[in-house]
């Protein structure tokens, strides 16, 4: 990672380098979030910032060494890959590694001191087994299962477990958490209900006397909408990068977006009524429109046209009408494109590398205007190259990522 960064970036032609399209990360924006969540949270709570999947299409390095500087307690991975990537980065902060390890991990575990997530007794004997042969210490949480359906003690067996972990020389626990399944709904109850187990073994822990971990299971919505449940610490990524988990939160904190897609126009020019425009011919001019072509496509990760997936039957009835309205030819519900002189609309067929935007609507447009768009950031191609921002400065510019650093899919959450 570190010799694909270039620091500080004065150099007229690092536009030229960075090719036609690129990620905007404005760091100001996510020092901004930290202390609202801060405020929000208030003093007592510790603030635990998720870094995992490169802080969400951020860049993790980056991203950590913000938080770090700003005062995170901790900092959240998936696995094991990640949280060696950060201490190589130079990250001191206690890490904790969310996902399940594997045994041919401990070393990692304890050369890195990543603190690891147990869910399991195999993963206990693992442990021990290993701490007898080799020494050391490895930090733990422990992990209980109140309703996710991924991984976790079962509530009735933690108390035995935290016992065992005590007994265990070498292993240290640490603290004890849960994950909240549903607490971007609107409807609580689910919630509650998960929130009501934890509570009962943190109960029991304590009468077993074991006394002083760490509980945690509140997550971006539940800092939100349920802050009764924030425990000793958060564990926050969504809300950090400017966003709120659900579309119908209540927006309390003064959020900033963080993230920006960006690509330069490489073709305009007007097509007239009646011409159809990309792959399988997905949509036809009604009247003559001005077209502008950027280059981004799906191989960059863009998946640009958004899954359309109902809530409830209201929601389905909602997302039939929007299309069929798109269909007669309203723009208004295609995504949107951001240019400095105005909004454009995607129309067709989003291409590999390429995509079509109407913006007949725009002013001062020309070859070489740059455009902000609609992405989810965590599909997004982490080799694309990113540009950090403060106040409007470059600071930073990270061309390269090494694969091996890359997230495993389909073993991130
Ligand atoms: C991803 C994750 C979070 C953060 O969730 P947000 O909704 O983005 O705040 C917290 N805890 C765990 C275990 C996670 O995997």
């Amino acid at each position: 990672m570190a010799e694909g960064m270039v620091n500080p970036m004065p150099d007229l032609t690092w536009q030229e380098e960075l090719g036609p399209r690129w990620v905007e990360v404005d760091l100001g924006a996510l020092k901004h979030n930290y202390q609202e969540i801060r405020q929000r949270i208030g003093p007592g709570v510790k603030l635990l910032g998720v870094v995992k999947a490169d802080a969400y299409g951020h860049g993790a390095v980056e991203v950590s060494r913000v938080l770090e500087e700003m005062g995170i307690d901790m900092l959240g991975v998936t696995n094991v890959a990640e949280g060696k990537q950060l201490r190589q980065a130079g990250i001191t902060v206690p890490l904790l590694v969310f996902q399940p390890f594997s045994p041919d991990e401990i070393p990692c575990l304890a050369q890195f001191d990543l603190t690891a997530t147990v869910a399991s007794q195999e993963a206990l004997s693992w442990l021990q087994q290993w701490l007898e042969k080799n020494g050391g210490t490895i930090k733990v949480h422990l992990k209980v299962e109140t309703g996710m359906g991924r991984y976790g003690f079962w509530p009735k067996d933690v108390v035995a477990a935290a016992r065992e972990i005590i007994a265990i020389p070498g292993l240290f626990l640490e603290g004890v958490y849960s994950h909240l399944a549903a607490a971007m709904w609107k409807n609580k109850s689910y919630s509650r209900t998960q929130f009501h187990l934890f509570q009962k073994v943190c109960a029991d822990l304590e009468k077993a006397g074991i006394k002083g971990l760490i509980k945690h299971i509140a997550n971006s919505a539940a800092l939100v909408d349920l802050p009764e449940m924030s425990l000793d610490m958060v564990r926050v990524g969504t809300l950090l990068y400017g966003q709120y988990p659900s579309p119908h939160m209540g927006k309390i904190l003064a959020l900033k977006d963080t993230w920006c897609l960006k690509a330069k126009v490489v073709y305009l020019r007007q097509l007239p009524r009646g011409h159809t425009v990309g792959y399988g011919r997905a949509f036809k001019t009604r009247c003559p429109l001005r077209v502008a072509v950027l280059p981004v496509g799906f191989v960059d990760g863009v998946q640009l046209e958004p899954l359309f997936k109902p809530a409830s039957f209201f929601d389905l009835l909602k997302g039939m009408a929007k299309l069929f309205l798109t269909y007669l030819g309203w723009d208004k519900f295609r995504s949107p494109v951001l240019f400095p002189g105005g909004t454009g609309r995607i129309i067709g067929k989003v291409g590999m590398q390429l995509t079509m935007v109407n913006v007949s609507g725009v002013k001062e447009i020309q070859v070489g205007t740059r455009a902000c768009l609609p992405v989810r950031r965590t599909a997004i191609d982490s080799g694309i190259p990113k540009v950090y921002l403060e106040a409007g400065r470059i600071m930073t510019i990270s061309r390269t990522i090494s694969v091996s650093t890359k997230p495993e899919l389909g073993r991130t959450e």
